[in-house]
């Protein structure tokens, strides 16, 4: 039971803790700060997330079990049972016992600071009653505002305010959202009436609505209302007791579920929602009057001057929603400096105290500037960069404070393609550039056709005339979004950048029909299925698909990651199988190949065949010639890799996989002979057909991925390696005589038993680098390691590590040899399973499973390290480019690099900073 004496539900602005964002919300922390900083906030009070918590607790049980439903993804039919089933559970709940006589305490206090009164039918207080759970979760949640109006204090606000429209003007807006947030009506009955009223009286807008057809507007909401769900119920207590009510059950909407779940935002990051209730003040008082989003910076691309929309005579909801293309801050400049002096004033006070770029949302009423929310902005991957680096230089965020601010993942998507200009057609509309990348993809205009032509492999772009909260299952699913109206801050915008898709907004050339399922602009037709192309880091949208380039790292990236790389303890190396990766990879900093797969070089056919050719010979000698001419095929390959690489070290691993991989398919050679009988082949060629078949047959295994392969392949047949070896020590010879500085390294897999690498070296690599040095009469110099990814390997690791130089984790198949899970076959069997019922928290071939593998990690460097102190020690499984993987690595110690795919390699360099930072600060 709840114990009533021991909690405290609600807090005055003035009260609140600004640093507590847990309890409070990220609304009720950035009002009690702002609050208490002195700028002009309207006052109110911030109701507990304790509060919003104990009041799903009643039925805590039965609400997780239907939300762990819809997180698995069930379909639409089901989806909307189950959210109707909570919602009837939600209906049941009470308000935590005491909450209401603490809000109408609150509420008394409130009225004396305004001077006006709940419920008055001369001078009311009206109020707005919002969400603010812990972290940003723009649109997902509901808001109420106008409460305190009824049929009776609507009369006294018009007499307050000496401004009957703008009375009636609030009063529709409360019926409105009252109707659709409390009573759960649907919002396109109150749109559709609306409309109807604007043809009616022949508004273009809203805002060009008179008193008496708001007045209409209002009786036809009530209508709706006594239509749907009965009376509309007059007391103003009973209302904001439903309001406070409907904003806890907001939290467990769909589209707040499905956000938090996108996001990984999990109960312990933000266990449920504040509610904040703040006595309104008006921007739709007339053309003095509006609301507005500003950032402090530019969000798009981080440049240092503020930014953002004003909507006059409008409200709040009304700039997110994207209803109106509003217009730019710097009108406002224009309109009232004075004001918008203030406002930058303070903004840029509110950066410093919070340390980073701010989101504020303003209301001017009749000229006077009132501030409801501030919060840490979203941006663009660019601006989040831009922003830290610009933040650090001038002394507001330390450097190391400016490297946490960007997350590892996020550069990637500074790595997304940007449309080639100088070859790509016109561009058929442009809109705002609000979210970044070049995405192409076949047109769909509802959010569940999105989800639907997507799970079955399609790649499409959303277009929409504005996107609403409801529409963001549509957004995960979609490459890219396109509207025709909003701005910069609509939701559409907002929601995209915070998830990373590409988005393009406001295309006001577009007209979309979404009964013929079809957009118009200057004179062309796109309809459902053809194929668009968009890029949000421009604006601009092209019919087809049109070619991209991939950008540069320089600037402020470059900056940063310069930091990152002075603070990292952990190198960063690559894993890169041809020149093109390897080039790559240089651009973006490794210091070197971590690891090169050779047997991506046989892909080739005439090298497939050699190869073939190699694992079916009969005599030793027949196998050594076949390699010989093989290894002649690959040297090339090798001086291109080590030339990319000049200076660097190039981990160079002989051959891995289990020999089958490299053989036609038995099933395949006996379709052959078949084929082959049947179309009166000669008898030749059928026994040699089925020769080879026998020969195929033969090597066949019961478990490939246990059996002939790795180093065992070196044992049984030296030659091979031998061959391998001559490759790549003939390359780097060369290279040497051609005045290069070729740094190999040659890595043994699959080692198991520190005599196997005994063995291969005496009997194959040394000897052919003895060779090589007297043919090119050369000292050459390289490094022999091996892979530790069998438990054995891990286990003996200091037997092993006396027999060479280097050890690098093959996490890959160390958890598959760990877990006993096939790594090819998991992710589309049971794995999902196991995740959903949480026996695994993550999945193990992507982020280290620390308990199990990575504890065979520990013991392997320590047992490595205690014979063979200098021994340089990696990781080149996928973990060495995951974030998490990486902070473990780094917090283990011992470890000298990770190596990860060329296209990862800034975010394990960035990974590899924040791990030593945020460890030095735990010390
Ligand atoms: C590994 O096993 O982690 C590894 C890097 O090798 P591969 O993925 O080629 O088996
Ligand atoms: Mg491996």
């Amino acid at each position: 039971m709840i114990n009533k004496m021991s909690k405290k539900y609600v807090y005055d602005f003035e009260e609140g803790d600004p640093k507590n964002k847990a309890l409070f919300g990220g609304k009720g922390a950035g009002l009690a700060l702002m609050t208490q900083a002195g700028l002009p906030v309207p006052p109110g009070f911030t109701i507990t997330t304790d509060a919003c918590r104990d009041f799903f607790q009643q039925r805590k049980q039965e609400i997780d079990e239907i939300v762990k439903q819809l997180e698995k993804g069930v379909p639409p039919q089901v989806r909307d049972e189950l959210i109707k089933k909570l919602w009837g559970i939600i209906d049941t709940l009470s308000l935590p016992a005491g909450l209401m006589d603490e809000v109408r305490e609150h509420m008394k206090k409130l009225e004396m600071k305004r001077g006006r009164k709940f419920g008055d039918k001369n001078n009311p207080l009206l109020v707005s009653v919002r969400s603010g759970a812990p972290v940003s979760m723009p649109g997902m949640m509901d808001t109420v505002l106008n409460l305190g109006l009824n049929d009776e204090t609507v009369k006294g606000l018009a007499q307050q305010t000496n401004n009957e429209r703008f009375a009636y003007d609030s009063y529709r807006r409360f019926l409105q959202l009252y109707g659709k947030i409390v009573l759960g009506i649907d919002d396109k009955k109150f749109d559709e009436t609306l409309n109807k009223i604007k043809q009616k009286y022949n508004a273009k807008n809203d805002i060009d609505l008179d008193t008496n057809a708001l007045k209409e507007l209002v009786e036809e909401y009530k209508k709706i209302i006594r239509e749907e769900k009965g009376e509309f119920i007059q007391d103003y207590w009973y209302q904001l007791e439903m309001a406070i009510k409907a904003v806890f059950r907001s939290w467990m909407n769909p589209r707040a579920i499905f956000y938090r779940i996108a996001n990984k935002i999990t109960p312990e990051i933000a266990g449920c929602t504040a509610v904040t209730v703040q006595s309104m003040v008006f921007g739709n008082m007339g053309m003095d009057s509006g609301t507005g989003v500003v950032f402090s910076r530019n969000v798009a691309t981080g440049e240092n001057e503020i930014y953002g929309e004003f909507l006059p005579n409008a409200q709040g909801e009304d700039v997110v929603a994207g209803i109106r293309t509003p217009m730019h801050i710097s009108d406002l400049k224009e309109r009232f400096p004075s004001l918008y002096q203030d406002l930058y004033k303070n903004l840029k006070m509110l950066e410093k105290v919070n340390k980073d770029v701010q989101d504020v949302e303003f209301t001017v009423e009749k000229g006077k500037l009132f501030f409801l929310q501030t919060r840490d902005a979203k941006m663009t991957p660019l601006a989040r960069v831009k922003t830290a680096v610009d933040m650090a230089k001038e002394g507001i965020l330390t450097k190391e404070e400016a490297i946490l601010k960007v997350k590892p993942e996020h550069v990637l998507q500074l790595l997304y393609p940007k449309v080639d200009e100088t070859s790509a057609p016109k561009p058929i509309a442009k809109g705002l550039a609000a979210s970044p990348g070049a995405v192409y993809g076949q047109v769909v205009f509802d959010p569940d056709d999105a989800v639907e032509w997507a799970k079955r492999g399609k790649e499409v772009i959303l277009v929409r005339v504005e996107t609403k909260p409801d529409d963001v299952h549509g957004f995960y699913a979609a490459k890219g979004i396109l509207t025709s109206r909003g701005g910069m801050t609509s939701h559409a915008a907002v929601v995209a950048r915070g998830i990373g898709k590409t988005a393009v907004v406001g295309a006001e050339e577009i007209q979309i029909d979404y009964e013929k399922k079809e957009f118009r602009v200057n004179g062309v037709v796109i309809k459902e299925g053809d194929i668009i192309t968009i890029d949000g880091n421009t604006g601009n949208v092209y019919l087809g698909k049109v070619p991209t380039v991939q950008p540069k790292v320089g600037g402020e990236l470059q900056e940063l990651l310069t930091w990152a790389d002075q603070v990292r303890v952990l190198k960063v190396k690559a894993n890169a199988d041809v020149p093109e990766d390897a080039r790559i990879a240089r651009e973006y900093g490794a210091e070197g190949i971590g690891l090169l797969r050779i047997e991506r070089m046989f892909r080739r056919p005439e090298r497939l065949e050699k190869l073939r050719k190699v694992i079916l010979s009969e005599t030793t000698e027949e196998r050594t010639a076949a390699m010989e001419e093989l290894s002649e095929m690959i040297k090339k390959d090798f001086k291109e890799m080590l030339s990319i690489m000049d200076g660097l070290p190039v981990t160079i691993r002989l051959i891995d996989p289990p020999l089958h991989e490299f053989l036609p398919k038995p099933e395949e050679l006996l379709r052959q002979i078949y084929e082959a009988k049947m179309s009166g082949a000669s008898e030749d060629k059928i026994k040699d057909l089925e020769k080879l078949y026998k020969k195929v047959e033969a090597l066949v295994e019961a478990n490939p991925m246990m059996g002939h392969r790795g180093v065992r392949v070196g044992i049984t047949f030296p030659e091979v390696y031998r061959g391998l070896t001559r490759a790549i020590l003939e390359a780097q010879a060369e290279l040497i005589k051609e005045g290069k500085n070729p740094i190999v390294q040659i890595m043994i897999p699959q080692v198991a038993i520190a005599d196997e690498i005994k063995f291969v070296k005496e009997k194959a690599i040394l000897p052919t680098a003895e060779e090589i040095q007297k043919k090119y009469e050369i000292k050459l110099n390289f490094k022999i390691g091996t892979m530790i990814e069998t438990v054995r390997g891990a286990i003996t690791a200091d037997e092993i590590a006396k027999n060479v130089e280097f050890f690098s984790f093959g996490t890959n198949d160390l958890t598959q040899a760990t877990f006993s899970f096939s790594r090819d076959d998991v992710e589309n069997k049971f794995l999902p399973k196991y995740l959903e019922l949480e026996i695994l928290k993550n999945n193990p071939f992507e982020v280290i499973d620390e308990k199990g593998v990575g504890e065979l990690v520990k013991i392997a460097v320590q047992k490595g390290r205690s014979v063979n102190p200098n021994i340089e020690i990696g990781v080149c499984g996928e973990h060495g480019g995951d974030p998490t993987s990486i902070e473990f690595f780094h917090k283990i110690g011992g470890i000298d690099y990770v190596s990860a795919s060329p296209f990862r390699i800034l975010v394990a360099r960035l990974a590899a900073a924040h791990a030593a930072i945020k460890n030095k600060k735990s010390l």
